[in-house]
């Protein structure tokens, strides 16, 4: 755990966070300023500050991210009308908590491109 990460103190339960699923590599938990009816945050229980440092150390917790965000998805009941995976990175990106994360947005029409 990295000293002073938020998302680092949600995945230790060392803040409270309303958990959706968990598992021995990942955390998702609902994003508490949601910008859509789901908007899920999909973290590794690793602490990583961006996409730009992963390594191919890596890999398998990326793929995995992607395969428990496809199932919360299903779970939501937003897979057939569709939804969105961002992973915003540094400043122009707009990434705010340096702790690697996957939003997980859905359950309305989204609009592109983005802000
Ligand atoms: P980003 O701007 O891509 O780094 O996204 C960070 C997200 O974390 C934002 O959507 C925030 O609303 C969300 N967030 C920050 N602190 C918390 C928290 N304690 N619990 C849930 N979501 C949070
Ligand atoms: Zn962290």
């Amino acid at each position: 755990m990295a000293d002073d990460c938020i998302f680092c103190k949600i995945a230790e339960k060392a803040i409270p966070s309303t958990i959706v699923y968990e598992d021995e590599l990942v955390v998702a938990f609902k994003d508490n300023n949601p910008q859509a009816p789901v908007h899920i945050l999909l973290i590794p229980k690793k602490h990583i500050s961006t996409v730009i440092t992963l390594t191919h150390d890596d890999k398998e917790l990326v793929g995995h991210m992607f395969l428990v965000a496809a199932s919360l998805a299903r779970e939501q009941q937003i897979a057939q009308d569709g939804f969105r995976l961002v992973t915003n990175c540094n400043q122009d990106g707009g990434q705010t908590v340096f702790h690697l994360h996957m939003h997980l947005l859905g359950g309305r029409s989204l609009t592109w491109p983005p802000g």
